[in-house]
This record gives structure tokens, sequence and C-alpha cells, in this order.
């Protein structure tokens, strides 16, 4: 098969591109998320949410050879067997490329690692993890003008089915490629660079720029709500190819349409920080995990 722009041999398929094709092909799109979103300025500093795995590293991995003012911030939250190794791959690619990288790890901030937390109480993991995580995101973000996150075309399509499904109008609303911009001043505002790529574009990506990101799951990763969304959704695509951007672009022309009352923006009255409850949940877990022996 060849690309449909040169005599090279194809390395992607839908649209049929070679090697340096798919790239500019790839890269362009960003770019242009970037601008068509306001996401970002030239002279913006802005961190990226950095897991280690192949969307978040190829963000960062991005934003950097675009010149853009980038660092990477990861969470290693203590699960042993799974985040050691996904922040050794991403500790040799910063070297690599100069990119400045901070790992903050819930241990040093909460005195606990997650596979302590879980094995001391009776918690959920992700939603324990979530919580923890989100604190450090916005602790570490503060003094940047966005924080970029990985998600790609096929995690918002989920997300959007996932919202509708349960009726989530709040968050439903606070989706899309930039969120949280006028919550407060204490919130920085969250962009996606690559709200419109899908999964099978960046994995092609992350290999054409040898990034060769083995696969590893989070032993805790449960059956969740969610995973059976995705499961539902990559079978609809497999049927009807195009479905996947078909939400997105619905859910972008009537985005301005959802209504959700809003009132003035709240803050926790322990830690001062955006929260729609008087105690935000994660003061709320911090003192639920203390009492842990
Ligand atoms: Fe945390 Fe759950 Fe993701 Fe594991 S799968 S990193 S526990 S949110």
């Amino acid at each position: 098969m060849k690309c449909s722009l040169c005599n090279e041999n194809a390395v992607f398929s839908s649209p049929r591109y070679c090697k340096k094709h798919f790239i500019y092909y790839f890269e362009d799109k960003v770019k242009n998320t970037i601008k068509k979103y306001g996401l970002f300025k030239k002279t913006d500093k802005i961190l990226v949410a950095v897991s280690g795995g192949k969307d978040s590293s190829s963000l960062l991995y991005l934003l950097n050879k675009l010149r853009y003012n980038v660092s990477g911030l990861a969470i290693d939250e203590g699960i042993s067997g799974y985040r050691d190794k996904t922040l050794e791959g991403l500790k040799k690619m910063c070297k690599k490329n100069s990119t400045p990288l901070k790992i903050v790890s819930f241990n040093e901030k909460f005195n606990k690692t997650l596979d302590e937390i879980i094995k001391k109480g009776k918690d959920r993991p992700c939603s324990v993890c979530g919580i923890l995580r989100r604190n450090l995101l916005n602790t570490y973000s503060k003094s940047f003008d966005a924080l970029a996150t990985g998600h790609n075309l096929d995690d918002e399509a989920q997300a959007i089915i996932m919202n509708l499904a349960k009726g989530n109008v709040s968050l439903l609303e606070r989706t899309g490629p930039v969120s949280g911009v006028a919550l407060s001043e204490k919130f920085t505002k969250r962009v996606k660079p690559f709200y419109l790529c899908s999964e099978k574009e960046i994995m092609t990506y992350s290999l054409l720029i040898g990034l060769n990101i083995e696969f590893n799951e989070c032993p805790y990763v449960d059956i969740s709500f969610r995973l059976r969304f995705r499961d539902l959704l990559n079978e609809i695509e497999l049927e009807k190819p195009g479905t996947k951007r078909k939400i997105i672009y619905w859910f972008l022309k009537y985005k301005k349409n959802i209504k959700n009352k809003k009132g003035e923006p709240s803050f926790c009255i322990k830690c001062g920080e955006p929260s729609a409850k008087k105690i935000c949940n994660t003061c709320l877990y911090l003192e639920k995990i203390s009492q842990y022996k």
C-alpha cells in the first residue's frame, strides 16, 4: 500500500500516509487544535501531566519539539511494579530531549503510598487515586498558564456518552478541549491538545518518533462503567467508522446549549481550594487515611 501523497510505503491506512506525511499530518492537526480552541499562546508556561504512557509522553515530546515553554509533572502514586516502570521510561525520554520533569509522590505529600492506603482501608483504588492526583495537579499547576493532558478523541467520546447516560450535566458541560477557565483564579485552565486525535493516531505517532512505550496496565484498574462504554464504542466504531468523531463534533456544536445551574465558585473551608462542598473530597480523604495505622 503506497502513500497517497508520494511513492513511499504507507504506515497508516486512513488517511493513507507514509512516515513523513503521517508525522506532518499529525503535528498539523495538533497545531490546528491549539489554535482553533485557543488552548495556549507561544509565550505561555505549560505544564503537561505525564504518566509515562503513550498519550501524555507523546504530548510532552511534541510540545517540546514545537518549542513551547513546557515542563512535565509526573505523579508517583506508589503502585509497586507498575508506576516505577512507567516513570523509568519517562525520565529517559525527558533527559534525552532536555525537557524539565518534576516527579511528586503520594508518599512524600500524603505520607502514604496508594498500595498502603488500599491495604489498610476499604476504599476503591481509582476513587482515592483520582482525588489525590487531582489535588497534586491543582497544587503544582498554579504557577503555570495551562495544564495540558493527553486525553484523546476516544477518551472524550467515551466521557460524553457516559455523562449523557448518567445524566451528569455538570460534568458534561465541563468536558471539551478547554475546561476550568472561569472557575476561579485558583484553578489553572485544563487543555487537551490531542482532543481531535484518535488513540490509533497517537499510538502510530509514538512508534514513529521512537518512543517505544511498553503497554503496562495498572493492577488496580477495574471493570468500571467507563471501560464498558469504551468496549461498546469500539465495537460500534468497527462497524461504523467515524462514529466517535461524529459524537465529538455533535457535542462541540451543541455544547453552548447545555445549561447547568451555576453559582459563585465556592472553596473548601479547610484548604481553600475550589470545592462544591464545604470541605473538599481531598481534605475528607486525608482525614480518613490519617487514621489508618
Ligand atoms: Fe490510579 Fe486507577 Fe489509574 Fe491505577 S487505574 S493509576 S489506581 S486511577
